[in-house]
């Protein structure tokens, strides 16, 4: 890169090659906008994400699909079963994608798979790659410069998608709220002796969901919240009684169990940055919004994060408007704040309606879940809420280039 010598190295620095900064960069490349990624490859642990059907129209627009779909498994339906040993008890409600026209809900896939899907992508697509870390970004009325040691590159816009310790939030002096949860998450793989059927089964206890998430064959990915001592103690297991322990939570749905190599654990926190924008930068994924792994939603917005930003910079320079300004950083405000605060409202009540012991909050969530379950209409429309596309869904969700 060129430096302070000439006006602007790139139109776009991406700073973060995790999937929400890989798809921005991905959307904008393929949109004409020159475009620079600056970061080191992300590291991919064995997590799994399940990605809606509206994520997964996205990827197929920006030709990341084809690749994704060998290692992905589908969601056809979706379990919730009320495990916890209270007074109202929910009935065991199934959420069916055929029910709404659907063949599945959305994909469950190997984060593993996905990045490297992803990164073969950019690497087809005129991205300049700078595979180093940021270590500050300045940004004027007139510019952002990104500093990298030595070099620095000279851009219009900055895309923060540096995840949850985010430098460009710093740099854009943008403040967040951030509440923990008296919870942990573990989350590994399993092989089974029984096959899902491409169903995934939540078991809610009063610490949080056990979530059995399908993968391809007989495997599936589980992500168990639960209270940090219990978490501490479960995965300092070895994998033969740790399996066990699985299967006994499991009720044995899917027969005797397997873990595969690698397990992590999480402690859960809520996040979100206010205003999603400022000086030059704009933030996506988890640099914006920290969700925890209840309802498979995280990504899902950082990826709508992602379409829109490419969405409003490829029409401002078709009106050849200054990609930057803080015309721009408004508009990105306001079109994804009301989507990532309903989002978190959504996602916060229900796992705070699981956590309390307050009865009126626990018959209500039953009288919810009973409702799904016994009034079709208000079980569909639930349904089409969660996954189908809408008309103010950035255009990549609805299968459209930006
Ligand atoms: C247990 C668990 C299960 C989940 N399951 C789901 C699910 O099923 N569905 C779903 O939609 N979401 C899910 N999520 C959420 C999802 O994992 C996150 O939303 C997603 O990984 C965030 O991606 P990101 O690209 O924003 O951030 P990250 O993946 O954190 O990527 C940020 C990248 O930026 C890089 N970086 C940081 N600083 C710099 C710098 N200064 N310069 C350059 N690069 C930098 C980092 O190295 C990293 O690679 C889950 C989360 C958890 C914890």
């Amino acid at each position: 890169m060129n430096g302070w010598h000439s006006k602007f190295d790139a139109d776009v620095a991406v700073i973060g090659a995790g999937p929400a900064g890989l798809v921005s960069a991905i959307a904008l490349a393929a949109a004409g906008v020159e475009t620079a990624l600056i970061a080191p490859a992300a590291k991919a642990d064995q997590r799994t994400t399940a990605l809606l059907a509206s994520s997964v129209a996205a990827l197929a627009t920006l030709g990341v699909w084809p690749a994704c779909l060998p290692q992905a498994a589908p969601l056809r339906k979706i379990r919730i079963v009320d495990d916890t040993k209270r007074l109202f008890r929910a009935p065991e409600v199934i959420f069916d994608a055929a029910e709404i026209g659907l063949e599945a809900f959305g994909y469950n896939i190997e984060n593993r798979h996905l990045l490297a899907a992803l990164e073969a992508r950019a690497a087809e697509l005129k991205l300049a790659r700078i595979a180093v870390p940021a270590l500050e970004i300045i940004a004027d009325s007139t510019a952002a410069t990104i500093k990298l040691g030595d070099a620095e590159v000279r851009v219009r816009l900055v895309i923060g998608a540096d995840g949850q310790r985010s430098l460009c939030r710093a740099a854009a002096h943008i403040g967040s709220s951030r509440r923990e949860y008296p919870q942990s998450a573990l989350t590994l793989n399993l092989v089974h002796a029984r096959p899902h059927h491409d169903v995934s089964t939540e078991f809610h206890t009063e610490h949080g969901p056990f979530t059995l998430v399908p993968l391809p064959g007989q495997r599936s990915g589980l992500v168990w919240v639960d209270d940090p001592a219990h978490v501490e103690h479960f995965s300092a297991k070895s994998d033969a009684k740790l399996a066990v322990e699985v299967e006994r939570r499991a009720h044995a749905i899917l027969g005797t169990m397997s873990i595969e190599s690698g397990r992590s654990t999480f402690p859960l926190a809520i996040e979100t940055a206010a205003p999603l924008a400022r000086n030059r930068i704009v933030l996506v994924g988890e640099a914006a919004h920290v969700l925890p792994p209840i309802g498979a939603q995280g990504l899902n917005l950082g990826l709508r994060d992602a379409a829109t930003i490419a969405e409003l910079v490829a029409e401002a320079r078709r009106r050849n408007a200054d990609i930057g300004a803080a015309e721009m950083m408004t508009r990105y405000d306001m079109v994804r704040s009301a989507d990532v605060k309903s989002c978190s409202l959504a996602v916060d009540l229900l796992n705070r309606s699981l956590l309390s012991d307050l009865l009126p909050i626990q018959a209500t969530r039953g009288l919810s879940l009973y409702g799904f379950d016994r009034i079709g209409t208000v079980r569909r429309a639930a349904m089409r809420q969660g996954v189908a596309p809408s008309a103010s869904q950035p255009r990549l969700m609805r299968g459209e280039m930006v």
